[in-house]
């Protein structure tokens, strides 16, 4: 098999038969030509259904994570939307407490007005799950690690019990990406992504994709919809995340390398109460972190000692750091989560999130020493 930074160079990058242009064209043409037979002699017809970008961009996705195909999407919400949409009321699906909020939301003021059954629970706990599970669990979903708490899952465990009953797994990689993370190879369906992330890596552009294992109906189903649906990217969106893909590997290792090294500087500081960084060997999920990850990522959280006004006042600080939500750019973000969640928020008051952009690790630590 190529190595992984190969094929973020070259999946999906073809010279232009046409013009030998090395960087691919953008094809904004929503329309293509017929043969005089009436057939598709590109394979294309409308963009709705595909457009050759996004087609780049799906190959290249399947490729990374070594899939057998992918459907782009216009927002990573949107991704996990048609996940869920391709399933049945009626259907039992299980999720973590703790997972991005934004699709909580979509569960709670979508889709169980819509009929699905959604059991919210601690997924790191493998008897909570066992517990859990029914025989109409169609799918089981994963974030880890977790946002904003951090908390990792074995997903190779939640895959054999899922199987046990028969339900799909669907994995979130946003905040690992397959540079650190391949949730194929630990037996899950589905891989998901919000590519306005890492993949991006430069906070320019809203996406989203789903990768899958395996044809199935399920996955046909959620074709269809997208097809149907057109909640797709741009062609432009589609290149601009092929282009922020070539430089992944070495962007997501950097940051993942840096964040461990301010997470360690943080754990060690007087005003920080904890630091949820799987990378301490006091986390709770480290060891199987160590097992199923490549590197422990460029996102953590740290609780600072007292309230959320002291968290708040951290914030304010920073002079390095950005105040914004969001992560997986070049920049260094800090967000307290709590305040943004809103009042159904299980996040702890005094949390600030942390994404390590591509700084020098000494000079974010600097800005955060005097911010603390
Ligand atoms: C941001 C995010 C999403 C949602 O993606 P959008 O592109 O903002 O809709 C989903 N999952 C995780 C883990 C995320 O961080």
């Amino acid at each position: 098999m190529t190595n992984l930074e190969t094929t973020a160079v070259h999946s999906g990058h073809l010279i232009d038969p046409s013009t030998g242009a090395v960087t691919p064209p953008i094809h904004l043409s929503t329309t293509f030509e017929r043969a005089a037979d009436g057939s598709y002699p590109s394979g294309y017809d409308y963009t709705r259904s595909d457009n050759p970008n996004r087609a780049a961009l799906e190959a290249c996705l399947t490729a990374l994570e070594g899939g057998t195909a992918a459907a782009a999407f216009s927002s990573g919400s949107i991704a996990m939307m048609t996940l869920l949409q391709a399933l049945s009321p009626g259907d039992h699906v299980i999720v973590p407490g703790d997972m991005y909020f934004g699709i909580q939301r979509v569960m709670r003021e979508i889709f169980i007005p819509w009929g699905l059954d959604i059991s919210f629970i601690d997924m790191t706990s493998l008897a909570e799950l066992e517990k859990t599970l029914k025989p109409n669990t169609r799918l089981v979903i994963v974030e880890s690690p977790s946002n904003p708490q951090i908390r990792i899952t074995d997903i190779a465990a939640v895959v054999q019990l899922a199987k046990s009953v028969g339900a799909l797994v669907a994995v979130d990689n946003t905040i690992p990406t397959p540079v650190l993370q391949r949730p194929f190879s630990l037996g899950a369906d589905f891989v998901v992504h919000a590519t306005t992330k890492y993949l991006g890596g430069h906070s320019d552009v809203l996406g989203g994709i789903l990768v899958a294992r395996e044809e199935s109906d399920l996955f046909a189903h959620v074709q269809t919809i997208q097809h149907i649906g057109g909640a797709v990217p741009s062609p432009f969106d589609c290149w601009l995340l092929l282009r922020g893909i070539q430089t992944l590997p070495y962007r997501v290792r950097a940051q993942s390398d840096h964040a461990l090294q301010i997470a360690q500087f943080l754990n060690s500081h007087p005003a920080v109460e904890r630091v949820l960084h799987p990378g301490l060997k006091t986390h709770p999920g480290h060891e199987i972190a160590v097992k199923q990850m490549d590197g422990f990522g460029g996102l953590f959280s740290v609780l600072v000692k007292g309230n959320a006004e002291a968290a708040m006042a951290v914030a304010a600080k920073v002079k390095l750091f950005i105040r914004a939500t969001s992560f997986g750019g070049t920049h260094s973000l800090i967000e307290h989560r709590a305040s943004i969640e809103g009042p159904h928020t299980s996040t702890p008051p005094n949390l600030l999130r942390i994404s390590v952009g591509l700084e020098h690790p000494d000079d974010l630590i600097a800005d955060l020493d005097q911010a603390l």
